[in-house]
């Protein structure tokens, strides 16, 4: 019988959440599809990351990149990329994007706990965006995100938080009065409180370094950083040198 930490590293993955993704995938980089939120935040989220570490020049992996939008502008900020996924489809169409942006990323599918046993200490920089929402044992991932740094390093996570506010805005606004996101995108139950993350980091061995809300203003239809922390939010954590 395989011990819990082993199933919870061979299976991390729901196969109905990348199903989701799956059937999504072509729509990646359009911008006016279902992936429109992320393309809206990604400014923000990058230059809050560039702020913070400086990303020129850094060896970074993107965690659950999906079709690359991210990935992307980091290397277009002069890092060096890996991003990974479990979804093949959606690693397809980033591979694929390349030829049109001229952008170069290393896109592999590998599971975070497999790359973590491969090369531990091994990039500055980690971000898991929008991800942890949609996996089985987010602690799990946090924790192999924490090997796959090296000491001095960053790990930046988003999410979103669970309270009637964030179920009333991520998954009733957004699916369905703004219909920005497809029904089910959501699981509400899978949403994660700040002091939950910051407890499976500190257990990591990551220190908090940053804290930072996002909000979206439904009517002007942008979004902005800002210290409300009620519905998404970015974590800044470190590795102590
Ligand atoms: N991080 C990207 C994409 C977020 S969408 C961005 O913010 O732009 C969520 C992504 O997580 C999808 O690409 C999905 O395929 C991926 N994902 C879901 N479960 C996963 C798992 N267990 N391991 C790796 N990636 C996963």
């Amino acid at each position: 019988m395989a011990t819990e930490t082993e199933t919870i590293q061979t299976l991390n993955a729901d196969s109905l959440e990348l199903q989701k993704f799956s059937e999504l995938a072509h729509k990646w980089w359009d911008k006016n599809s279902e992936f429109k939120p992320l393309h809206d935040i990604n400014p923000l989220r990058l230059d809050y990351i560039d702020a913070q570490v400086g990303l020129k020049g850094k060896r970074v992996l993107d965690v659950g990149c999906g079709g690359g939008i991210l990935s992307e502008s980091m290397f277009f900020s002069g890092a060096d990329v890996t991003g990974i996924d479990l979804g093949e489809k959606a690693l397809n169409v980033a591979k694929l994007h390349q030829f049109e942006s001229g952008a170069k990323v290393d896109y592999q599918l590998i599971s975070v706990e497999q790359l973590a046993k491969e090369s531990p200490a091994s990039f500055d920089v980690v971000t898991c965006m929008e991800m942890l929402e949609h996996v089985p044992h987010p602690a799990s991932v946090v924790a192999a995100c924490a090997s796959l740094v090296k000491p001095g390093g960053s790990v930046f996570f988003s999410t979103i938080n669970r309270n009637p506010k964030a179920y009333l805005y991520a998954v009733i606004g957004a699916e369905y009065v703004l219909n920005l996101l497809p029904k089910g995108t959501h699981d509400y139950a899978k949403f994660i409180k700040p002091s939950e993350l910051s407890s499976w980091v500190r257990n990591a061995g990551l220190d908090l370094a940053g804290l930072r809300g996002m909000t979206y203003h439904p009517i002007k239809q942008y979004y902005a950083l800002c210290d409300d922390v009620s519905v998404n939010y970015l974590m800044h954590t470190r590795l102590a040198a």
